[in-house]
């Protein structure tokens, strides 16, 4: 009988049994292939348990990084504000990569994340710090893959565009409007974690005023994502400089011609970038290749670069930033402005966030226009403590009273109960005001 029950359990594999299900990334080998991030959220929907739940109780304790559990233990946001990262080239990615391959007994999550990438890229202008996405394509993930998800090129902060359906990507949610944070408690990838109202319901506007160097970021971060799979040696330090050294020769033989002054590249920078001291950031590299007419492909891997003179003519022109600039400043102004009307007024970093400008450039260039904004909401906030204040002093005079008249000395514990809160005489103006209360009886 004890044999038979041994041989039953040896037909079980139990090295197979996962803690987590062993889900499959979607657009595996594909410049579509889908987010860390965007997995995480899906592992938490296969056990219909919330982002936040599973983060608590089984990824932060395996994660084993003191802030994870901290955060997890006291409700705090680290590990939410910092999602962004997740999805690159730190070591937080690697441990997140590590900590869900154990979980789901895969080897492959690496890929999810730009980690393959981290000797040749910079953190600097690499990642959204947000979440932007293409409804249609959204739609489309759902009728092909049977459930929506966020591709890891999405997350790169300068592609705006999907080349797919030649439309703008969204940033707002379609009901409140907000901006929706990389990974948050209740994270879907369908709907708004604040609101509800699903993603894919955004209206794109058709977009004509697409450059050609926007179209071109896209599609090599595109074939940079694709390449990633390839990826069967480690790139290394040194990779960077070599290239740049190799490409610039290159150009010189071919057109005895100093590169670095033919594409208007400051010196200092283009110093770092060929001795290796500095790698450039994403936007930078490709636009070199741009300039150049060649692929990051070629930038990379190509023996030998074939360059296209006519492209940096063309390229020139259509790097009027200057232009470009003066155009969008415009639209700004338009846009900080419209925030003056509004009823309940925003801060100076929520606006910043929602018109995606940073703030320092905000302050640089409108001023006087960001003081008044600020200051608007200072006072707003101002009104709203005072307006509390005087809501909580009333509540705890009632409060006296009303202990008192049933004969019970009011303390703060009683007080509590008999509004049925824990926190209202936590504040110092609150216990000040009890005491004054008490003094006057
Ligand atoms: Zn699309
Ligand atoms: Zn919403």
């Amino acid at each position: 009988m004890d044999n038979e029950i041994i041989l039953l359990n040896t037909d079980i594999d139990f090295i197979n049994i996962s803690t987590l299900f062993n889900i499959e990334p979607i657009g595996d080998g594909t410049a579509y292939i889908e987010s860390l991030t965007s997995y995480l959220i899906r592992l938490a929907n296969a056990h219909c348990v919330s982002v936040g739940t599973l983060i608590n109780n089984i990824i932060g304790p395996t994660l084993d990084k003191s802030y994870v559990v901290r955060s997890a233990v006291n409700g705090g946001n680290r590990f939410y504000d910092g999602a962004k990262s997740l999805n690159g080239i730190d070591k937080n990615s690697k441990d997140l990569v590590s900590t869900l391959e154990t979980l789901t007994s895969r080897n492959d999550l690496e890929k999810l994340t730009f980690y393959s990438w981290r000797y040749v890229l910079t953190n600097r202008n690499l990642l959204k710090d947000h979440l932007e996405w293409c409804p249609e394509c959204l739609e489309s993930f759902k009728e092909v893959y049977g459930c929506y998800y966020f591709p890891l090129l999405w997350s790169v902060k300068s592609v705006n565009y999907c080349n797919i359906h030649e439309k703008r990507l969204v940033s707002n949610c379609p009901g409140c409007k907000k901006t929706i944070p990389i990974l948050h408690r209740r994270s879907d990838n369908e709907n708004c974690p604040f609101c509800g109202v699903k993603l894919k319901l955004a209206s794109q506007d058709e977009e004509n005023t697409i450059s050609q160097f926007e179209l071109f970021f896209v599609e090599n971060v595109n074939k940079l994502i694709e390449f990633t799979k390839n990826l069967d040696y480690k790139l290394n330090r040194e990779i960077m400089s070599i290239r740049f050294k190799f490409i610039e020769q290159s150009y010189e033989t071919a057109y005895n011609n100093s590169l670095r002054k033919e594409l208007k590249i400051p010196k200092s920078t283009y110093h770092y970038w060929i001795s290796g001291k500095a790698v450039p950031t994403i936007d930078n590299l490709l636009k070199f290749c741009y300039l150049l007419g060649i692929t990051i492909e070629g930038f990379f891997f190509n023996e030998h670069v074939q360059f296209s003179k006519r492209d940096i003519k063309i390229g020139f022109k259509s790097e009027n930033t200057s232009e470009r600039r003066k155009l969008n400043y415009e639209k700004i102004s338009k846009e900080l402005n419209s925030f003056m009307n509004i009823e309940h007024p925003f801060s100076m970093e929520e606006i910043a966030q929602r018109i995606k400008v940073p703030k320092r450039t905000l302050y640089r260039k409108f001023p006087d226009l960001c003081k008044r904004l600020s200051k608007r909401y200072m006072e707003e906030i101002k009104n709203r403590s005072l307006a509390r204040r005087v809501h909580v002093e009333s509540l705890i005079e009632k409060s006296v009273t009303e202990l008192i008249e049933i004969n019970l000395f009011p303390t703060q514990k009683r007080i509590e109960e008999h509004l049925s809160t824990n926190s209202l005489l936590r504040e110092g103006y609150a216990k000040k005001y009890l005491i004054k209360c008490l003094k006057s009886i």
